[in-house]
């Protein structure tokens, strides 16, 4: 199928396509204008940037930079070990660490000052019990559980949750959407009365309810702070719409084969892609190693992901392999597809929601798997 791409992007040609099997680029300035679009849809609030799971793939420092020098200075990582890494490229910047506060971890989150995300009343009691021993109110959110069960407080524990914290400094009261990326969904707005029963327990205390999909509810539950994720990173927080993010990351591989193959062969591991016209191939170099899902292969019944190669789309044909994949170039021109030729996986053209959903995954999984073992470049920012 021919496509048009008149708005592509400029490849990333300064390596000469033999010396890279894969590359792939980070567009920072990208991710910049993402994180300004998100924060201007909530102007009274302030815009923080989740940047967990190595920012979702994409590289936690170079995005933790870009974002700190276009002016973010709230962060959610998952871990103490990616607070970590964050505090050594914005030692300015809030972090909080989604996970809470493990068992004794008190000592090693305040030295670190991070700021962990309080789900529990034991976890309130032993943060504020770790800074009466050292004489100060120590900073934290508290996460109210209004749908996800999966941490945080319930809303009827606020009462209890407020005189456990007169110990420590809350600086956020925070919960998490379900399923905000449904607008019509009746949860979002139990979720929303939920977290506001909570509030009323924490005057005047900061408050944040929306991820990437919540920042565009019609509600707009945006308290004080916003917390995107996927959005940031080019994913679609409204499925049900056009994309208004820009892409972040573009995957290429070269094209390391042409073959040519009869009626009746079959392609990949286990043969199950059988050849039904004389078929022209080009095996690029990457596979689920490369975070790839094997779950992009195409099988009997089920038509797996493309890549684009010139102007042209061009369906994976059989299993993906570990390190390899091949494509049925039979209908482009031989001019397009030669041996040192370009392909792309993820860009412009196709983003992470669509390769996810020709790969039976989520988009947030597509990037979250982004391998370690192509050339990374980042560009902008
Ligand atoms: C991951 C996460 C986010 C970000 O969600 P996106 O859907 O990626 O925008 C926000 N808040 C919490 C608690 C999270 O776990």
């Amino acid at each position: 199928m021919r496509i048009d791409r008149s708005a592509r992007a400029p490849t990333s040609d300064s390596l000469p396509a033999q010396a890279r099997a894969a590359t792939l680029c980070v567009d920072l300035s990208a991710l910049v204008a993402n994180w300004r679009l998100l924060a201007a849809r909530a102007p009274g609030a302030d815009c923080a940037a989740v940047v967990k799971a190595d920012a979702y793939g994409i590289g936690l420092e170079p995005a933790a930079r870009a974002l700190a020098a276009a002016g973010c200075r709230t962060f959610f990582v998952a871990t103490a070990g990616e607070g970590e890494r964050l505090r050594a490229v914005a030692p300015r910047a809030i972090v909080y660490v989604l996970e809470g506060l493990p068992q004794g971890g008190a000592p090693m989150l305040a030295t670190a000052r991070l700021r962990p995300v309080l789900a529990s009343l034991e976890e309130i009691r032993e943060w504020g019990a770790f800074g009466r021993s050292i004489g100060r109110r120590l900073p934290a959110a508290l996460q109210f559980d209004t749908g996800m069960n999966r941490l945080g407080l319930a809303p009827r524990e606020a009462a209890a949750a407020a005189a456990a914290a007169q110990d420590i400094e809350t600086t956020l009261v925070m919960s998490h959407f379900v399923c905000a990326q449904w607008a019509e969904d009746a949860r979002n707005a139990r979720q929303i009365a939920g977290f506001e029963e909570a509030l009323r327990f924490f005057p005047g205390a900061p408050a944040s309810l929306s991820n990437s999909s919540g920042i565009f509810l019609s509600q707009k539950p945006h308290y004080d702070l916003l917390r995107p994720g996927y959005a940031l990173y080019g994913g679609n927080p409204t499925p049900c719409a056009p994309n208004p993010m820009r892409p972040v990351v573009r995957l290429e591989a070269s094209v390391l084969a042409v073959r040519d193959i009869e009626v009746g062969e079959t392609v990949g591991y286990d043969g199950v892609w059988t050849a039904a016209r004389p078929t022209r191939l080009a095996t690029l170099g990457l596979g689920y190693g490369d975070g790839l899902p094997a779950g992009a292969s195409s099988l009997p019944g089920r038509a797996g992901a493309e890549a684009i190669i010139g102007d042209y789309r061009c369906p994976l044909v059989g299993r993906v392999s570990m390190d390899f994949v091949m494509l049925d170039v039979t209908d482009i021109p031989a001019s397009a597809a030669h041996r040192g030729a370009t392909a792309e996986i993820l860009g412009e053209t196709i983003g992470v929601d669509e390769l996810a959903a020709r790969s039976g995954t989520i988009g947030y999984e597509i990037l979250t798997r982004l391998g370690r073992r192509y050339e990374r470049r980042y560009i902008g920012g």
